[in-house]
């Protein structure tokens, strides 16, 4: 064991603090990685509030949130092959998995029918509790360790590895591309990425958004159409008419009004995780059928193709670098979806605490 420096919600809805934790001796497939950026995603927000409480057997505090990491790696296990010294590398949501059920077997680690072990709020195969990205660094195995774009900043490709790979995996999946409309619900993190996606995937898209704040925005990332759903008029315009939405919001919000958006065949894939349950009519589905489903990030083989995507597409995060010490501010600001688009820390920052 060797300690690490980070910062941990100590409870839950804590503010953060700086905390010194035990990660692991590298073994003979594992890699050492200096964190230089962790993106913050809503989801951290969620967890270090004990918000899904509902639907999460255990959080565990101390909390070490974070699991857009962007960092170099420092040292290799005797068996590495995949990554070495020195190469810019990348871990998401998690770290591991059982590796040879079904779904691991298809590269779909992130729905693993055994165990995927998450970045951090989970428990690694001995038990332990794992830590994520606002730290100095992390021990993960070569596996599951993304190579990230070279011709990019390496802090604006960060939160790829979250709000990138969760909005291309239903993009591809529902086959966004020449001739559909798609729809974004909520401009943040996930849904400013989603324009980008959707645009560079060749699909017509739409923003919905909650005002015409960040129309300007919008069109700059890519949108074709922007509207604001606090105008009641923007629900008339636009019924039946888009082959895909995908809704990245937080928070509860009527699902029935937005699946009236969809024409016939047309999906809606839940991305955004309210922490209470939201009901859903079933003539809302019935009448044109429609079709309403989910989404979890991706795996690590589509996580790879999205970074190689990004890479050729020139495609990155609008994002605000933040030290560490502002944490708690910048949840803040999340919450009141003031972020443009994402907020990254920049660990270089946590040496002064
Ligand atoms: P975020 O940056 O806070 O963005 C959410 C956006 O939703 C806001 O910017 C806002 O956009 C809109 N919004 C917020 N409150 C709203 C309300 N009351 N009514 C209507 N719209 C509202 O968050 P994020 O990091 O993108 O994450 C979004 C959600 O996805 C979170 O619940 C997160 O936990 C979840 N998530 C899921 C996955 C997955 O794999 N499924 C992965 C990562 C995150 P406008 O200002 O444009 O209205
Ligand atoms: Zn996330
Ligand atoms: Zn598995």
């Amino acid at each position: 064991m060797s300690k690490s420096k980070g910062y941990a919600a100590m409870s839950p809805k804590a503010p953060l603090v700086p905390y010194s934790f035990d990660r692991r001796e590298p073994r003979e497939h594992d890699v050492v990685i200096e964190i230089k950026y962790c993106g913050i995603c809503h989801s951290d927000i969620h967890q270090t509030r004990d918000e899904w409480s509902d639907y999460q057997e255990e959080s565990i505090f101390p909390m070490v949130p974070g699991h857009e990491i962007a960092g170099v790696v420092t040292a290799v296990g005797s068996k590495v092959t995949k990554h070495k010294i020195g190469d810019k590398v990348g871990v998401g949501c998690f770290v591991d998995s059982c590796r040879t059920c079904a779904e691991c077997k298809r590269g779909l680690e992130q729905y693993c029918s055994v165990q995927t072990i998450w970045t951090y709020n989970g428990r690694d195969k001995e038990g332990n509790p794992t830590y994520g990205g606002y730290s100095d660094r992390i021990v993960v195995d070569e596996n599951y360790v993304l190579r990230m774009p070279s011709n990019l900043p390496l802090d604006a490709c960060a939160p790829l590895l979250c709000a990138g790979i969760t909005l291309y995996s239903p993009l591809r999946q529902w086959q966004a591309g020449p001739g559909k409309k798609v729809a974004i619900v909520g401009m943040g993190g996930l849904g400013h990425m989603g324009v980008k996606l959707a645009h560079a995937l060749g699909a017509e898209v739409t923003v919905l958004s909650q005002s015409l704040k960040k129309q300007a925005d919008g069109k700059r990332l890519g949108a074709d159409h922007f509207y604001a759903t606090s105008d009641p008029d923007t629900f008339t315009k636009l019924a039946n008419s888009f082959d895909l939405i995908i809704n990245t919001v937080s928070a509860k919000m009527d699902w029935n009004e937005y699946l009236s958006l969809l024409r016939i065949d047309g999906t809606m894939v839940l991305v955004g995780l309210p922490e209470k349950d939201v009901p859903v009519g079933a003539f809302s589905l019935t009448a044109r059928r429609r079709r309403l489903a989910g989404s979890q990030i991706g795996g690590i083989g589509e996580t790879q193709e999205m970074l190689d995507f990004c890479s050729k597409h020139g495609v990155a995060c609008d994002i605000e670098v933040v030290p560490i010490q502002k944490l708690n501010e910048a949840y803040e600001r999340v919450l009141k979806s003031d972020v443009r688009y994402r907020f990254v820390i920049d660990m270089a920052s946590l040496t002064k605490s």
